[in-house]
């Protein structure tokens, strides 16, 4: 089957009432676009370097140009570009808003804890909400896998229409700006909550559990994502800090993760104060981006992975991160006080 076709089938299948809300990638109405463009080439690909070959009075002769590096990046398609990416770029940003969003009131619906907790439960009976969470998980778990093939196919399609690397650098530019799904750390998030919900309960099969896995004994911990038989994604669960498995995890929004001891300490900010305190021109020890910390995302099913997985780690950790805590704590009071006194 044609993914045009198969994505067609995902959004009107059985699943269509759960995804009414949801934005997604207009698959066709982009590639009818395309296929105008193909249309007003006369059934050839438009070729972006043709401007210039006009000019310098190239005419038929394209087929060079084309191939060219050069011209396909800095050039435009006149036909297409303003409709074509100005849509994806919407699309894309609504599709990421909306995941973390979801993913974000639905892991919180699971950890929630003391009156939170007492009140939801409430609502939902213990076993209906069990099966309905895992079958969320895997909704949203497929809503970014489809929309991110989507995406990646259509500027595939552009690319090829129009000999060109605009549809490449767009994908660039959408991992820069944090909004390819399967960068996500929700994405990783989801993958913690499969895997931490079938350790714990056999009954429930699910059939996402094969896709996602992880290695969180060795040096290196990862979490690995079988998209599909092509794309498999692996994802580093090792702090760059401490270079070891991430504990109390965080991830800035650039989508890097680290322990939150190590991070607190990297932007200079005391555990206790959390990484909202970090000042605005801290930058992520990796990739060096400023302005990360204030939407940073606390890892809280991931970290119940690490609990669940390996226990002694866990609490080793544990107990180290407390002590500086309390080590931390001592010296602002005592500064403080110093302060006060006018010592
Ligand atoms: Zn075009
Ligand atoms: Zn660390
Ligand atoms: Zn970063």
């Amino acid at each position: 089957m044609k993914f045009g076709e198969a994505f067609a089938e995902y959004l009107h299948g059985d699943k269509e009432l759960f995804l009414e809300k949801f934005s997604h990638v207009e698959y066709k109405k982009l590639k009818k676009v395309l296929k105008r463009c193909r249309t007003a080439n006369g059934g050839g690909s438009c070729r972006l370097g043709s401007r210039e070959m006009a000019e310098s009075g190239g005419g038929e002769g394209e087929v060079e140009s084309s191939s060219s590096p050069q011209c396909c990046e800095c050039d435009s398609c006149p036909l297409c570009d303003e409709k074509f990416f100005s849509e994806l770029m919407k699309e894309a940003s609504e599709i990421a808003g909306c995941f973390s969003s979801r993913v974000r009131r639905l892991l919180h619906l699971h950890i929630s804890t003391g009156m939170q907790s007492c009140v939801l439960q409430l609502f939902h009976c213990f076993r209906h909400n069990k099966l309905l969470k895992i079958q969320q998980v895997q909704m949203l778990v497929e809503y970014a896998t489809m929309n991110a093939i989507a995406m990646r196919k259509i500027l595939k399609k552009y690319d090829k229409v129009h000999s060109s690397a605009n549809g490449k650098n767009f994908q660039l530019r959408m991992r820069a700006d944090h909004m390819e799904l399967l960068q996500s750390p929700w994405l990783i998030e989801l993958g913690a909550f499969c895997l931490n919900f079938n350790g714990n309960s056999e009954e429930v099969s699910n059939r996402f559990s094969h896709q996602f896995s992880c290695d969180l004994s060795s040096d290196q911990a990862t979490m690995r994502f079988i998209v599909s038989d092509s794309v498999k994604l692996e994802y580093t669960l090792t702090c760059a800090i401490c270079l070891e498995a991430v504990f109390n995890p965080y991830a800035l929004s650039c989508g890097h993760l680290f322990c939150k001891m190590c991070i607190c300490s990297a932007a200079s900010v005391m555990i206790f104060e959390g990484l909202k305190a970090a000042p605005a021109v801290s930058k992520c020890p990796v990739c060096r981006e400023v302005g990360v910390y204030a939407n940073s995302v606390h890892m809280a099913e991931l970290d119940l992975l690490l609990k669940n997985r390996c226990k002694e780690y866990w609490k080793e950790r544990c107990i180290a991160e407390r002590a500086q805590m309390v080590k931390q704590s001592k010296e602002y009071w005592d500064s403080q006080t110093k302060s006060a006194l006018g010592i």
